[in-house]
């Protein structure tokens, strides 16, 4: 099947391997990889590459027309831990890259929009485990309320002016190609990597801080699954719970020591502590299983061995 798609935000950790496997699946020509900065990682260049600011509505719309694009994944933001050290910077990029690509949407100038949200729209008061679809959400970050707001203006678009917009709310992503750019999640990239090089890390969670996370070919499956299912089967056009696994420092830990036996943890929490004390434990996913059949298949020993494997 021939289309043209547009990622936005290309040289971020999900953006790099989407658009492999995007490119992989629908012909490098046919996927636009964009980003504010130049890629250093060689696998872009594999097919067409602009630099674009999402949040330049001209900008995009040119790049829109010129390739004639008919989906666009939206991947740039700025994430938990650095938005709330420039919140008024992550607010403005991240709902006007929003609102751009839904207004595309809504001109009819592009058929399908993937934004993720994340589960930073939960807060302190949300049930925290086996979070379900709907219930309270009051997030204490700016990320969060970010997230939040652009589940309520996607939902609001859809119902109003038939935009096809969709999204799952992504738990913490684990992965070895790319860096982590700035979530509060990321503990769990630098364990392994601090594994392999140092033998020894030190964790800025501290033990038992439970947390919904994801291997990220889970997420980049998750992402195009939910693209390419019958739009009509989809009963929720704000975002998806999405769930994978849940785990605490220690029992990464665990983990890595049965492959590595002599790898430590020691524990120095700062402030992205108080950020995860107010996400949920673990996700009630039920709905996305129902209405497009999400199932994940990496667990954390086979994330483990993974990740183990390829950063050495
Ligand atoms: P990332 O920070 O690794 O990548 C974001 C990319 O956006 C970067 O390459 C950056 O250069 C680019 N960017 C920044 N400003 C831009 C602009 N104005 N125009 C164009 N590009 C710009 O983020 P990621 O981890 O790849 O996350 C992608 C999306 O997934 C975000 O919406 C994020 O909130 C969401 N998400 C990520 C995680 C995770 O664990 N990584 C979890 C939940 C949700």
């Amino acid at each position: 099947m021939q289309k043209s798609i547009l990622i936005l935000g290309a040289c971020g950790q999900i953006g790099t391997e989407l658009t492999i496997a995007l490119r992989d699946k629908y012909g490098n020509e046919n996927v636009i990889a964009s980003d504010i900065r130049e890629s250093t990682d060689t696998s872009l260049s594999s097919g067409p590459f602009e630099i674009l600011d999402a949040t330049n509505y001209d900008a995009l719309e040119d790049i829109v027309m010129h390739y004639e694009v008919e989906e666009v994944y939206l991947m740039a933001a700025m994430l938990s831990a650095t938005a709330e050290k420039f919140p008024e910077r992550a607010w403005s990029l991240n709902m006007n890259s929003l609102f751009n690509v839904l207004n595309l949407a809504k001109e009819k100038k592009i058929d399908k929009i993937f934004w993720p949200s994340s589960i930073a729209v939960f807060g302190t008061n949300t049930p925290k485990e086996k979070t379900p679809q709907h219930t309270l959400m009051e997030p204490s970050t700016v990320y969060g309320i970010s997230k939040q707001t652009g589940e309520r203006w996607c939902s609001y678009y859809h119902a109003k002016y038939g935009v096809d917009v969709r999204s799952v709310r992504f738990p913490g992503l684990i992965s070895w190609k790319t860096q982590p750019g700035g979530g509060t999640t990321d503990y769990a990239i630098e364990i392994y990597v601090q594994a392999i090089n140092k033998g020894s890390y030190t964790s800025f969670l501290k033990k038992g801080t439970k947390l919904p996370m994801m291997f990220m070919d889970d997420a980049i499956r998750a992402a195009i699954e939910l693209m390419e299912s019958d739009g009509s089967k989809l009963s929720i056009r704000s975002s998806y719970n999405l769930g994978a696994m849940s785990f605490a420092p220690e029992e990464v830990a665990k983990s890595i020591q049965s492959m590595l036996p002599t790898f430590t943890i020691s524990y120095d929490p700062d402030f992205r502590q108080a950020i995860a004390d107010s996400w949920p434990c673990s996700i009630d996913d039920s709905q996305a299983r129902k209405d497009w059949g999400w199932k994940p298949e990496f667990d954390l020993k086979r994330t483990t061995t993974e990740m183990l494997e390829n950063l050495s």
